[in-house]
């Protein structure tokens, strides 16, 4: 079989991660494996290399200096162009998507980003219409003790912490902000139980400002598979995500990361045959590759 016409494995190893960055290959993708669904985008591999495309097929140039052509087209994963075309690619693929979380209100989506910590939005959306119907204002949960709320919200994972967020959060809002949840972010992390990731959700979700981006656990997780950060601070991610995503994509890039996150690029064993990032992501733990550098790991 020729070379390249395979689904190769990238070594599991991350060995590729300290492979000399070359150009990306340019090769024709190799073809899928049994059963995947079409869902890649044909784009040169060489985005975000400085190198310019060239027609599928063709012979590259010959460099007449091959050891200055490399330091010219040396790989940086923050490359203006390969951001571009990551948040491209990602529009053409989550195009309209936003919270998942069940709410009506700016007090409802904050209650139940405080809920979803440790769990997931399918679990808080299970608890949260029964528990809004029981409590309907943030008067009626700033009247509870946070025992009196435990037992309703005992299903999401840590219920002791999070009753006391939410009704210490629903008493601060009440006698501070007269019982309307605050549109930013320095009176919203006032809240207890309220930091970035939360203040995030509710300014961009509910308020449409864009205020920072959130960085939850798939923002963590993805934002190093694709290389726009190596920190694993959630605020340094954040400082690090805002210093690359224009501002105005701070909001849909998050719900986007999310999205990808739960569909395809998910902890363990991402989905790589069927993501249209594939050319552009260089992870260690990638499951299918068609970059040609990770030819070159060594177990
Ligand atoms: S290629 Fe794999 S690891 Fe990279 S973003 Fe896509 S699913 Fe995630």
């Amino acid at each position: 079989m020729p070379r390249g016409r395979t689904p190769r494995q990238p070594a599991r190893t991350g060995r590729q991660d300290r492979v000399a960055r070359a150009p990306l290959s340019t090769k024709p993708a190799p073809q899928k494996s049994r059963g995947s669904k079409d869902t890649r985008i044909t784009k040169d591999a060489r985005v975000g290399t400085g190198a310019p495309a060239r027609p599928r097929g063709e012979a590259p140039a010959a460099a007449p200096n091959s050891r200055k052509a490399s330091t010219t087209s040396a790989y940086n994963p923050l490359a203006p162009e390969r951001i571009s075309e990551i948040l491209k690619r990602l529009d053409q693929l989550y195009p309209e998507v936003t919270c998942a979380l069940t709410h009506a209100s700016a007090w409802e989506l904050l209650v139940a980003t405080i809920l979803s910590a440790q769990s997931t939005d399918v679990n808080v959306n299970r608890v949260t219409p029964e528990l809004f119907r029981k409590y309907p204002t943030v008067q009626a949960f700033a009247a509870l003790t946070p025992e009196q709320l435990q037992p309703d919200v005992r299903s999401t994972g840590f219920f002791r912490n999070k009753s006391k967020s939410v009704v210490g959060a629903a008493k601060k809002i009440v006698a501070d902000f007269g019982g309307q949840v605050p549109d930013d972010m320095d009176r919203l992390l006032t809240l207890p139980g309220v930091a970035r990731k939360t203040a995030n959700v509710v300014l961009g979700t509910w308020f449409k400002k864009p205020e920072g981006v959130v960085v939850d656990t798939h923002v963590h997780r993805i934002s190093r598979r694709l290389e726009l950060t190596t920190n694993d601070d959630p605020q340094k991610i954040e400082q690090d995500l805002m210093r690359i995503i224009p501002r105005d994509k701070w909001i849909l890039f998050s719900h986007q990361i999310i999205w990808h996150g739960r569909k395809l690029c998910i902890a363990r064993k991402p989905k790589c045959v069927d993501c249209p990032l594939e050319n552009l992501c260089h992870a260690a733990d990638k499951t299918w590759s068609t970059v040609d550098m990770h030819e070159n790991a060594k177990a």
